[in-house]
């Protein structure tokens, strides 16, 4: 599957020689585009909403570094902000004023987050989250979704989405049936199950965990009345209700699905957009739950470079340019024109398709009925789905490798990007 990529040889040799010294050429699953063929471009550079791979081919980004870059590649206040801090240290083994200041604006943009902790990655954010929520509640089991991703800690493994559902692995070897065994799974959307569940092992679950707009089976939207459910049956048992916005947070709207939605989660993670590329992650919520977190409670946790400042300052100065509408408004106008133009242009090649959007993330998947859960997500049309995204990246768009991610756009994006993304899409269905 190396070989045919002409206008990419030097990525493909590139991936000869990564593929000697990294497990599959990577240092994620997705990025080596096993499940849609072909060899990734090895990137070199980028800027605002392009990205340029080693044979010199230029892409518009609709991947974003999985959702992060809100801003595009390079954007001029990040890019100081992040030079500034370079002159005056990268890592202070202390605390910093800027790990307030990222404190702050996230309970500014997210009241629910009234006391955070910083850290280095979404995985690290769920699980400390689950670990706080354990401890909190004296129980043990915890409620995941099946196809929701949160990270790769081994408790959260289970039928996650992400690169666990692109590489059909069902959760990963090495994860013990104890530890798996403290983890139900059920679908998304499905309120009754969630009921059941709680019937029956209730007092013993400390908490659900839940991407409340997942984007790693691809998105798909809760229901009305999803969310609330899950809100009202842990207040009912006493369990922790820990909404994963690592994803949706400042995504799709400045305060997150919980401000779409009106819930108040007890623990919020986050990450991606908040480090404004470089790698940071946080959990918060609740004063009383966060307060129980060491050196103010007996919750353990820590980290060597947590709140770093380079990546803290990236972050600060991202959702700095997000307290206006505007950006929100103006990717809500750009993700309904490619929402638009890819229902016309599978509607003119006689081909089902669903497109689950909000805001600015978006994932078509080729079939006939609704996708609401994991199970739906999977009836897409595979081998389509790898057409299409083989005649994106011929056509210059870098489009996420797997049915099962999201697609973003950023505030750097324009209407001619977007009906150039549309354009490829069409001779996709075509071609
Ligand atoms: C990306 C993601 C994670 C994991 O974050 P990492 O920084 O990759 O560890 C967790 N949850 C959700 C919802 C995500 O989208």
């Amino acid at each position: 599957m190396l070989d045919g990529d002409p206008g990419r040889r030097l990525s493909t040799t590139a991936m000869r020689r990564a593929r000697q010294v990294l497990p599959g050429g990577v240092n994620s699953p997705v990025r080596s585009f096993r499940s849609v063929g072909g060899s990734p471009p090895f990137f070199t550079r980028a800027d605002g909403p392009w990205i340029e791979d080693l044979d010199q081919n230029r892409y518009i980004d609709m991947v974003l570094a999985y959702g992060p870059l809100i801003l595009g590649h390079l954007n001029p206040a990040v890019v100081q902000a992040i030079s500034r801090q370079l002159t005056r240290g990268e890592a202070m083994g202390g605390p910093t004023e800027l790990e307030v200041d990222l404190a702050e604006r996230i309970r500014d943009y997210m009241p629910s987050v009234e006391m955070v902790r910083l850290v280095n990655s979404g995985t690290e954010a769920t699980m400390s989250a689950v670990r706080l929520a354990r401890a909190a509640t004296g129980r043990e089991l915890i409620l995941k979704f099946a196809g929701c991703y949160h990270g790769h800690s081994d408790s959260l493994l289970a039928e996650a989405g992400s690169g666990v559902a692109t590489l059909s692995i069902p959760g990963s070897p090495g994860v013990t049936a104890g530890t798996v065994a403290d983890t139900l799974v059920a679908s998304f959307n499905d309120a009754a199950a969630v009921t059941d569940l709680f019937a029956r092992r209730g007092e013993q679950i400390a908490a659900v965990i839940v991407e409340p707009i997942p984007g790693n089976m691809g998105v798909v939207l809760p229901r009305s009345g999803f969310l609330e459910s899950l809100r009202q049956l842990t207040s009912d048992y006493g369990a922790i209700l820990i909404f994963d916005e690592v994803m949706s947070g400042f995504r799709v709207a400045r305060g997150g699905a919980q401000s779409l939605y009106s819930i108040r989660p007890d623990l919020t993670c986050l990450g991606k957009i908040i480090g404004g590329g470089l790698p940071v992650g946080a959990f918060g919520g609740r004063a009383e739950l966060m307060s129980q977190m060491a050196p103010e409670g007996p919750v353990y946790q820590a980290g060597t470079l947590s709140g770093n400042p380079l990546a803290v300052a990236a972050g600060v100065a991202t959702l700095e340019q997000l307290s206006a509408d505007e950006p929100y408004l103006q990717m809500e106008r750009l993700g309904a024109r490619l929402e638009r133009g890819i229902r016309l242009s599978a509607a003119a090649a006689q081909t089902a398709v669903q497109v689950n959007r909000v805001a600015s993330m978006l994932t078509f998947f080729f079939c006939a009925d609704p996708v609401f859960d994991y199970r739906s997500a999977r009836q897409s049309d595979l081998a389509l789905f790898s057409k299409v995204h083989r005649a994106l990246l011929e056509g210059g768009v870098f489009w996420p490798p797997s049915q099962f991610e999201s697609s973003f756009l950023s505030v750097v994006h324009t209407e001619e990007l977007v009906d150039l993304v549309v354009e490829s899409f069409a001779r996709g269905l075509s071609g």
